[in-house]
């Protein structure tokens, strides 16, 4: 998976590669399609949700530009696969699944695999983490109408977000980075993600 559908294409970030390596996907994936772990597509993981196609998960995180001592804010835990890669790579993650079943499944997969360094919350990501907080690095983890203001907010001087924007069946993953309260936007590629459903993301009834 790491040389033929990440190295492959332009997934360059040596750090990424490693925790991409070191990160055992199947531990994520139902047993059901445990046969799949390694497939590059996305795989159901219950509550109509996904565990993310490994090449996004690398993309995502390289657009981070992380370098170790960051503090990472991730929307939509899911399986807890893009969680651990975060972790891995970041010195803090929190992370917010609004289903608690994932929630605590992701838990204790994350802990069985000895990554301490993860603070959850169960509840709706768009408005943030629920304490006042600043994060060095934000990451969207399912399909936004735009980025919500409260994740602006809680964006340090700096920093950078990476999410998909756009429609609810299509995205186009961008990155943004705050300088003095105004965001700059680079456009990525386009994708397609679950969308984000709370206050400020897309509502239930879609
Ligand atoms: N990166 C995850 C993985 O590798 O398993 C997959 C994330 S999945 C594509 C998107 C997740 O966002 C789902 O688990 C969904 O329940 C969650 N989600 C949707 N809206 C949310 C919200 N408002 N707050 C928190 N999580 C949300």
């Amino acid at each position: 998976m790491v040389e033929a559908d990440l190295r492959g294409r332009d997934i360059r970030d040596a750090r990424v590669l490693e925790a991409m390596g070191a990160i055992p996907r199947e531990a994520f994936v139902p047993a059901k399609y445990a046969g799949q772990s390694y497939d590059d597509y996305p795989l159901p993981i219950g509550m109509s949700q996904t565990i993310s196609q490994p090449y996004i998960v690398a993309l995502m995180t390289q657009c981070l530009a992380l370098r170790g001592g960051e503090v990472v804010l991730e929307i939509g835990t899911g399986s807890g696969y893009q969680t651990a890669i975060l972790a891995k790579l970041a010195a803090k993650v929190y992370t917010i699944e609004r289903f608690g079943e994932l929630a605590q499944s992701a838990q204790t997969v994350l802990a069985e695999l000895g990554l301490n360094n993860i603070e959850f919350f169960i509840g709706d990501g768009s408005a943030g983490w629920p304490e006042d907080r600043r994060f060095d690095r934000i990451m969207v983890t399912a399909g936004v109408p735009q980025i919500p203001a409260p994740l602006t907010a809680q964006l340090a001087e700096g920093g950078l977000l990476v999410a998909p924007i756009g429609g609810q069946w299509t995205q186009e993953l961008v990155v943004a980075q705050k300088h003095k309260e105004q965001l700059s936007i680079r456009n990525i590629c386009g994708c397609r993600f679950v969308p984000l459903v709370g206050k400020y993301g897309y509502s239930e009834e879609m």
